[in-house]
């Protein structure tokens, strides 16, 4: 495969534009898109025209506004470019209005009450900073998607304004840096798991079709417990569907990096090379689609769910998070010269007050049903928000604090600006994976998301908050009369204060959450406890100052987020309501009708039938339970009915709804043990996770 020779070769790049464009467009296309401003309607024309005969010369014949609604997942509707002529033929047109503006008319996604019937159409507007490219013989124009009133109505939107704020608020202090950048950006490289089973299991299971997950499932008599799975040799089904991929996301331009055996039987991890946070939310939801894609083709099923199988691991997307100027510094390395170790500081130290102060907007920004499964279990990340520093800069900062000389590997005074901060031992740092928000030397690590989230959002939190707090720093620099020691107070006391969010322990150990609660942590344990902070006014007043949400938006995304909740409980109760009646209990049922004839001819034979009645004793006794625990979920599930408020229901489905999924699924789990193989209606786990 010539890698350099197919990478990007479905995308209408630089590269592309270049050779294609008249010089002078092509200039100011690019000019266009550094200041961010409108493009003009005839420069538009000729891109678009570029645009199609490109496409066209690799077989598309439509083309489609490519956009990113509140389902998490991403949209397109098709138009073609055809266009009639006066003798009855076609040709091929797209025109610069289309290409800019689109009107989809998209009514049906959750718009949370923004939109109302009579202005239900919402607009799809160009993204030009992120390129067009082409997927399945289809020109896909990268757009943010609007109400008419401009109400943002996807998870593009925020994510772009987010970055604008954070720009503005770092080149403010910057500037008293005495640095020459222009602009900064925000990068993020999500590590993205998911796992790959057999095909035609998959499709003998409803749960996993209907919900993603399963439902019921008895453990196998093998998990994880060997770590035999995790970075082991890729079996080579799994490595033809990845090496397929690969080649795939690089015709697209996405820089896939990494490939790995994962924790759990059956599960792997994608890793791209880090973009700025808009393109790298792009492209991993073009890598979620494309991995879902080409597992069709591969005969597998590549499960995006964060907790598709009970006891093994769930599927995580660690996004990691940092910020860089178009002057090539990457403002989250400590650097090596004194000013360079100050401005870290200083960055550092807003990134830990805006996690402290924002803890509930970082915990709602992937709260989840699936994710629910999770957060506080023995393999995630703890619902709780802390950051990772590891020993060394957590021994610096103490230092610093206290005004003392740093006693660590390297001895050097501490004063913040004037002397040398230890050169990093960068790899040295102890990767405490039982952290949600590490330090990992250059960049910091957000391990919280799950493998199905779109990146948008958590992005979007860590863009705004930080700049929150950056523009909190500028202000009280801004006015001081001495800039080295103003600098050197924030920092000292900014980290005086939020020592509380600085946690290196075990973040799985049950002393955590009692340590957590002392300190003042918040500690939000599900998805209906998280949401409403969103709406809570300290962060409406914070997305609104920078311009990321209205209080508009963030109310309709509320509801949004909610009603998603209650409605994906909802669907996976009425899946267990219907396998378990439909085929779980008929098939305890059959075998206790087996077991029990059996018993009848071998007890006229004069043989012994212990196992038999033992059996038929115990699976009926099961079978009542599932049928007792069955009846009392559809009872609970009917009268959720009766709830309007949106929050209250999602509260019911956690405490009442949930709850009974889980009594449901311990007897029938249990029936699961004891039925004999060939009467039991779907692939055990252990055939999902361990015979690919
Ligand atoms: P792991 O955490 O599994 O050891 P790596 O350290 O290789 O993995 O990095 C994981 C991800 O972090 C990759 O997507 C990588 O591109 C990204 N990454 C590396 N440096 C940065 C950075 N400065 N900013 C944002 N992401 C980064
Ligand atoms: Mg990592």
């Amino acid at each position: 495969m010539n890698v350099p020779g197919i990478f990007g070769s479905d995308v209408f790049n630089e590269a592309v534009m270049k050779e294609r464009l008249p010089k002078e467009t092509y200039k100011a296309l690019k000019k266009t898109i550094a200041e961010g401003k409108h493009l003009d309607i005839e420069l538009a024309n000729i891109v678009a025209n570029a645009m199609k005969d490109w496409a066209c010369e690799k077989g598309c014949t439509h083309y489609t506004h490519w956009f990113q609604p509140m389902t998490g997942l991403t949209a397109e509707k098709l138009d073609s470019f055809i266009s009639p002529t006066d003798d009855g033929h076609v040709i091929m047109e797209f025109s610069g209005k289309e290409l800019v503006k689109g009107e989809p008319d998209a009514s049906s996604f959750p718009s949370g009450g923004l939109r109302a019937t009579f202005e239900a159409r919402g607009y799809t507007a160009w993204d030009p900073t992120s390129y067009a490219f082409v997927k399945a013989d289809t020109l896909c124009i990268p757009t943010a998607f609007c109400s008419y009133g401009g109400e943002a109505l996807d998870k593009k939107t925020p994510l772009l304004r987010s970055m604008e704020a954070i720009n503005k608020s770092a080149l403010r202090i910057l500037k008293m840096f005495g640095s020459n950048a222009t602009r900064v950006t925000a990068n993020v490289g999500p590590e993205q798991e998911y796992f790959l089973i057999d095909r035609e299991m998959y499709s003998k299971r409803k749960d996993l079709i209907f919900t993603g997950r399963t439902l019921f499932g008895a453990p196998a008599p093998k998990g994880q417990e060997l770590e035999d799975h995790y970075f082991g040799t890729i079996k080579t089904r799994v490595a033809a569907y990845m090496k397929d991929l690969d080649e795939q996301l690089w015709k697209l331009g996405i820089y896939a990096k990494t490939k790995h055996n994962e924790v759990a039987p059956s599960q792997h991890e994608l890793a791209p090379i880090y973009g700025t946070t808009n393109i790298a939310t792009d492209h991993n939801q073009l890598t979620m689609e494309i991995m879902k894609r080409t597992a069709r083709k591969h005969g597998f099923k590549c499960l995006l769910h964060e907790k598709p199988f009970a006891g093994v691991n769930g599927s995580g997307k660690h996004n990691n998070w940092s910020i860089s100027t178009n002057t090539g510094v990457n403002l989250l390395d400590p650097g090596k010269t004194p000013a360079e170790n100050a401005q870290f500081l200083t960055f550092l130290a807003a990134v830990i007050k805006a996690v402290n102060d924002y803890q509930d907007l970082l915990r709602v920004s992937v709260a989840s049903a699936g994710n629910d499964h999770r957060l506080g279990a023995n393999e995630a990340p703890p619902a709780i928000i802390s950051i990772f520093l590891g020993d060394e800069l957590t021994e610096i900062l103490k230092a610093i604090v206290e005004g003392e000389t740093y006693k660590g590997s390297k001895k050097v005074d501490m004063e913040i600006g004037v002397d040398v901060l230890p050169n990093f031992p960068k790899d040295t740092t102890d990767r405490n994976r039982t952290s949600p928000f590490a330090f990992t030397g250059n960049k910091f690590e957000f391990r919280m998301p799950g493998s199905k989230l779109s990146v948008a959002g958590p992005n979007t939190v860590l863009n705004t908050i930080v700049a929150e707090v950056l523009d909190e720093f500028a202000a009280e620099l801004e006015k001081a009369d001495n800039f080295q020691d103003a600098l050197d107070d924030l920092i000292k006391r900014t980290i005086a204060e939020n020592q509380n969010i600085i946690f290196n322990g075990n973040g799985y150990s049950a002393e955590w959450p009692i340590e957590a609660e002392k300190r003042g942590l918040l500690n939000l344990k599900s998805t209906p406890e998280a949401i409403p902070h969103f709406a809570d006014k300290k962060n409406i007043d914070l997305f609104v100052r920078h311009g990321v949400y209205t209080e508009a938006e963030i109310h309709s995304r509320v509801e949004i987020l909610l009603d998603e909740y209650c409605k994906t409980i909802n669907i996976e109760a009425l899946t267990m309501i219907d396998m378990a009646k439909k085929d779980i209990l008929p098939a305890a049922s059959s075998y206790i009708k087996e077991l029990a004839k059996t018993a009848e001819l071998a007890k006229a034979c004069g043989a012994e039938t212990d196992f038999e009645t033992d059996l038929v004793k115990r699976l009926s006794s099961l079978s009542s339970q599932t049928y007792k625990k069955l009846s009392e979920l559809e009872d609970v599930t009917v009268k959720a009915h009766e709830i309007d408020d949106i929050q209250e229901l999602a509260t019911y489905y956690h405490d009442v709804v949930f709850t009974a999924m889980g009594e449901l699924r311990a007897a029938a789990d249990e029936i699961e043990t004891l039925v004999g193989e060939k009467y039991w209606p779907y692939p055990t786990y252990g055939k999902l996770l361990f015979y690919v």
